[in-house]
């Protein structure tokens, strides 16, 4: 029986992997699960599922919570704060934590996890993106098992050997690993018809249900450049070693070439619940919900090379990821804040790589070597950005 934190459990990975544990309530009992706004929905799963704890990271929505707890009749402690967000995902009876906090709001629970040791299901790409290094460092001095969740990691993970060693992909014979990716919904639009692109337009992913946010990162294919930089830090990997695939059909969610000319490959349908379900179970495998993959059904199995032109956010991403640490952290927090004003209808499409490239272009570069400092410069991006919008996009 292994005790397990939901870490953003009103989201949409929140929810599938709530949909997994309820599989197998043999294996699998809820600590906490935590949210930030959804309050009734995260009181419907306490009723559901009984987890000894409900954190409200919103401080001010705490009262609101105890009320709806006991309209609930939910038995769980409601807890709040930044604060309880690390105590539970740091607390001792707990074996795993589902790290499905979206953005930088994630960093601090999840390496409060990383720090304990927790086996950690990790969903927040933006965690490690900001923090490389010193998340990794971490893993390693508490002897925390990373388990990548984002399906391409995962697939890659599986494609990997069992006795592959962190950073040294020439001794397990790989010659790349190819990250695979949709294109979007943009990956044939005419590119003069960008800057009219509607939130609606962007809001729709083509195979694949998520959040707000990487659904609109996963349209400026930022998602894949994150994940670029995610997949160097979860396998010690060089810019060099990953090469980005365009697979329209999220079929194959990621690849692994070896010297010897063979390819491995991990395919599915487009369901997260596999590789939460991978995560939560591995080295063993349990069922998932998820429909067995129909090969008659594959009409089309195509594949394309990312453009730049049509990508930009890509490049920026793959660029930062060569500079370092101060980059992605940057680069990662002026995302966050140029898709916000693009969910609230305050720039444009094309907008978003340009406020990120601003961004990168007037801040000069400095070195980061704790959590404090990487704090610091995801907030001088965040506010430069903003800076950014108002004086060149919103005059
Ligand atoms: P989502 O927006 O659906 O859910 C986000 C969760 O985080 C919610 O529970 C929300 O309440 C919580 N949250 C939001 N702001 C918060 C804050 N300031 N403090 C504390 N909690 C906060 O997002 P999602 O699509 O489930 O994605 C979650 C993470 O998983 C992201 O990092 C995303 O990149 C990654 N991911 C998602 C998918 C997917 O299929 N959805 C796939 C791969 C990776
Ligand atoms: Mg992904």
């Amino acid at each position: 029986m292994q005790t397990v934190t939901v870490l953003g459990a009103t989201g949409s990975i929140g929810c599938n992997t709530l949909d997994v544990i309820g599989r197998h309530p043999e294996k699998y009992r809820l600590f906490a699960i935590t949210g930030y706004g959804q309050l009734e929905l995260l009181m419907e799963q306490a009723q559901q599922y009984a987890p000894r704890y409900v954190v409200v990271a919103d401080e001010a929505l705490y009262e609101k919570a105890c009320e709806l707890a006991q309209q609930y009749k939910v038995d769980a402690e409601v807890l709040c704060g930044s604060q309880a967000l690390q105590d539970v995902a740091s607390a001792p009876e707990v074996d795993a934590v589902m790290a499905a906090i979206v953005g930088a709001a994630g960093l601090l629970p999840t390496l409060a996890a990383v720090k304990a040791g927790k086996r950690v299901l990790l969903a927040n790409k933006e965690a490690l993106v900001m923090s490389g290094a010193l998340f990794i460092d971490a893993a390693n001095q508490s002897g925390a098992k990373i388990l990548p969740i984002d399906s391409e990691h995962n697939a890659i993970f599986q494609c990997l050997p069992q006795d592959f060693v962190y950073g040294d992909l020439a001794s397990s014979g790989i010659h790349k690993i190819l990250l695979t990716g949709s294109g979007g919904p943009f990956r044939e639009r005419d590119l003069s018809t960008f800057s009219s692109i509607t939130i609606d337009e962007a809001s729709t992913h083509p195979n694949w249900s998520m959040g707000r946010k990487i659904t609109i990162d996963s349209a400026t294919m930022m998602n894949k450049g994150l994940e670029f930089i995610e997949a160097c830090w979860l396998f010690g990997a060089k810019a060099g070693d990953i090469e980005v695939v365009v697979h329209p059909q999220s079929i194959i969610h990621s690849m692994v070439q070896y010297i010897d000319g063979s390819v491995i490959a991990q395919m599915g349908n487009p369901d997260m619940r596999t590789p939460i379900a991978y995560g939560l179970a591995h080295p063993q495998r349990i069922d998932a919900g998820v429909s067995p993959l129909n090969f008659s059904d594959i009409v089309n199995f195509s594949f394309q090379t990312p453009c730049f032109t049509r990508y930009p956010n890509l490049k920026l991403a793959i660029d930062a990821c060569k500079d370092g640490q101060c980059a992605t952290t940057r680069l990662n927090a002026a995302n966050e804040i140029a898709v916000e004003h693009f969910l609230d209808g305050r720039i444009q499409f094309n907008d978003i790589a340009l406020v990120n490239e601003a961004v990168l272009n007037a801040l000069p570069s400095v070195t980061v070597n704790s959590i404090q400092q990487i704090l610091e410069q995801d907030s001088l991006a965040r506010a430069k950005a903003t800076d950014i919008i108002r004086g060149k996009f919103l005059c």
